[in-house]
């Protein structure tokens, strides 16, 4: 047999190191936690938190770093447990024959590189910011529960992304902690001679030296490059030190280290990709890599770079998440080529034919680079997020196409959706076993299957639905207290956040990227609305969350004015701002929401998906309809908002607003709180079973993965 130095000897190293620290009879636990499979495996999270769930939180829920740090006795003692035994045995059977499976080729020549700035795995593994990374995760949980060859390639960012703390007058401040890899469920890589495995990328005047570290997501593994390196000189280590850097430069040395340094990877540990699937534009310089090959491997005339570029075409394939021009990053060339300037050249390609195929107009000598048009130029095929992105995608890309009618502008989409067992919280998964029958989730995507919602007794969905809310409110009193307490608020207000929130009150959440197109403000718009919405009648609470970026200072306004707005409401208990939404936090967050929001201005959101999280565990949306809500709503499984476009934004905000407190007042409101004699909300329930009859199988990650294989992977051959 030969051996492939691609990581998985040195991840079986690693897990046979852990394993000599652990009592004999929790051997299993040393794989278990190099597996990210525990995660939405049943019963896999329990097994930490039933040795200690206090230290389990303390160790960031890495399940590597609290097993090295667990006290032997903690162990010995956990290794008498007869009932933990034998979940521990039932999990990793499952796991094991999960992982055993025999695979599927998605393409005849090889696995699909699936490359991207972020993922969001875990919390536990901190390299994503948002809803991009968080859908790369789902991509590659779902492909691995599909058993398909697929590989992901991104970074290691060893300061990961920020984390948020408001101060008093409700300002982020932003700051970054250093991961520890030696406790990572993570292995570097090695080569044949035992040393690491070694690639280099020409950046500025050097050369950036990257080391690749393998992580196990179920069946996928991932790979993802460090510059944090001797070598490297403290410049070009930053280039992995965070993610969505502010400096526009270090983000270009970031990208072509993803790239070009993710192919050469890659190709190192000897895995040649049958397709390159670059997840938005960051990694497009992976074409140039492969053009330059290609043209190494050509003998003869020199071939121009578009007829490079063509020849690699069908290995390529491009999704496209930004709906506005601003969104798609640019350079100008001088800063492009002070950057990637000597990587270009040594890859043997003319700098002015890399700025033409950057370039919407090719023949523009001033016009900045960009890498979506390159994406564009260089892969078979491009996709969009949703529908109306599609649309908005083929107005935006069309001059790329010149003579191309818009209708013809070959862009397609696929809409997002996202990994059922990562975001289906215990309990609703549960219920729905009872009444879908055991496995499931394999064909979440059979709306047959979803029919069944209507045989679940009206007690038990509501009651799921109670613990869920529940689970929410003590989460929400513990941090609240926290994120009081830290930024210097008086002991007492903090201390009143432990009896914050009530477990009864219709629960409204809002939570995502703080960027201005959210609207996060629309809340707002009317105070004194909102507090009699908040006061009167039966109780109302709301959840607001997340983080803007470092340098987006209008976002970071909102959030203050929010701040300011909300102690003039005087309602500190039932309106309540949690600090530093991440993936921590948010799996109960969307499970224990009965409303969610979303308000972007439209068309500026491409798909969204946190309310798809919301809605598989009986959440309703109430949402703008742009993005995948223009294809998730029906009439019956939620509420919506005008989503038409109008170049008048002072006035959209105020109809918009308007629309918004009519719903929660003569909808939401009432629809919950009218109840049955047994107190249950018959027709709030009709509307969750709409919900979850008419989102569950379209916005699994099932048929999104089945659509990308037949639409993206497997067409055209
Ligand atoms: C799902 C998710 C997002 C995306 O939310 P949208 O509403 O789609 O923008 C962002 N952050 C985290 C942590 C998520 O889990």
């Amino acid at each position: 047999m030969t051996k492939r130095f691609d990581g998985s000897l040195d991840m079986r190293r690693a897990i046979d190191r852990l394993a000599r620290r652990l009592p004999e009879p929790l051997e299993d636990l040393a794989w278990i936690s190099y597996n990210y499979l525990w995660s939405w495996t049943p019963g896999g999270r329990d097994l930490f938190t039933s040795i200690d769930a206090h230290r389990f939180m303390l160790a960031g829920q890495n399940p590597v770093r609290f097993l090295w740090n667990q006290a032997e006795r903690d162990l010995l003692r956990a290794a008498t447990d007869e009932d933990l035994l034998e979940r521990l045995s039932e999990v990793a059977q499952k796991m094991d024959a999960e992982l055993q499976r025999p695979g599927q080729r998605v393409q005849a020549g090889g696995p699909v590189a699936f490359f991207c700035a972020e993922f969001g795995v875990h919390s536990s593994l901190p390299v994503y910011s948002g809803g991009l990374g968080v859908l790369a995760g789902d991509i590659l949980k779902e492909v691995s529960d599909q058993a398909l060859d697929v590989v992901g390639v991104g970074l290691l960012y060893r300061r990961g992304y920020l984390h948020q703390r408001m101060n008093l007058s409700g300002w982020q401040h932003e700051y970054w902690t250093e991961i520890n890899t030696d406790q990572l469920p993570a292995v570097r890589v090695r080569g044949a001679d035992g040393a690491p495995l070694r690639v280099t990328v020409p950046v500025w005047d050097g050369e950036l030296a990257a080391h690749v570290w393998l992580v196990n997501v179920g069946r996928t593994p991932l790979y993802l490059l460090d510059a944090e390196l001797a070598e490297n000189n403290p410049l070009e280590r930053w280039v992995s030190a965070r993610l969505y850097e502010g400096s526009r430069e270090i983000r270009l040395a970031q990208y072509a280290l993803l790239g070009i340094g993710g192919v050469r990877a890659l190709d190192a540990m000897g895995i040649a990709p049958g397709l390159f699937h670059l997840n938005e534009g960051h990694p497009a310089l992976a074409s140039l890599e492969i053009a330059s090959k290609t043209s190494s491997e050509l003998s003869g005339d020199r071939l121009g770079l578009e007829k490079l570029l063509e020849i690699g075409r069908d290995r390529f394939a491009f999704t496209t998440h930004t709906p506005v021009p601003a969104g798609n990053e640019t350079y100008e060339a001088d800063q492009f080529f002070s950057v990637l300037g000597r990587a270009i050249d040594q890859m043997g390609l003319s700098r002015e034919e890399v700025s033409a195929v950057s370039r919407v107009d090719p023949t523009s000598t001033s016009e900045p680079l960009g890498f979506s048009p390159l994406a564009i130029r260089c892969s078979r095929s491009t996709n969009a997020v949703s529908k109306r992105h599609e649309e908005v995608a083929r107005e935006m890309w069309r001059p790329l196409f010149p003579g191309v009618d818009v209708a013809d502008v070959p862009i397609t989409h696929v809409t997002n959706a996202v990994h059922l067992p990562t975001w289906m919280s215990p309990t609703m998964r549960e219920l729905l076993t009872k009444f879908f029958g055991a496995d499931w989730e394999r064909h979440a995507d059979d709306p047959g299957l979803w029919s069944h919602v209507d045989e679940i007794p009206d007690v038990d969905l509501w009651r799921a639905r109670c613990d869920m809310r529940l689970e929410l409110v003590e989460l929400i009193r513990r941090d609240i207290g926290v994120d009081r307490l830290a930024r210097g608020e008086e002991i007492a207000y903090a201390e009143a956040a432990f009896d914050a929130f009530d477990p009864t009150h219709l629960t409204v959440g809002f939570a995502r990227r703080l960027a201005t197109y959210k609207r996060l403000d629309l809340l707002f718009y009317d105070p004194e609305r909102l507090r009699r919405i908040i006061d009167e009648d039966k109780g109302t609470q709301f959840i607001v969350a997340g983080k803007a970026h470092p340098l987006d200072d209008e976002a970071k306004n909102v959030a203050r004015n929010m701040f300011t707005l909300k102690r003039g409401l005087d309602v500190p208990n039932r309106l309540v701002f949690l600090e530093d939404y991440d993936l921590r936090v948010a799996p109960r967050l969307v499970a224990g929401c009965d409303v969610w929001l979303n308000l972007p201005r439209p068309p500026l959101e491409a798909s969204g998906t946190s309310g798809m999280k919301a809605a598989l565990n009986g959440g309703l949306n109430l949402s703008v309809l742009d993005g995948w809500w223009g294809e998730g709503y029906n009439g019956q499984n939620g509420w919506a908002i005008d989503g038409s476009v109008d170049d008048d934004t002072e006035a959209q905000d105020e109809r918009d607003a308007r629309a918004l407190y009519d719903l929660l007042e003569n909808e939401v409101k009432p629809l919950f709180f009218t109840r049955d004699a047994n107190g249950i909300p018959i027709g709030w329930l009709a509307r969750t079973r709409a919900s979850l009859r008419s989102l569950g199988p379209k916005f699994c990650a099932n048929r999104m993965v089945d659509d990308y294989v037949e639409r993206i992977y497997r067409s055209g051959h």
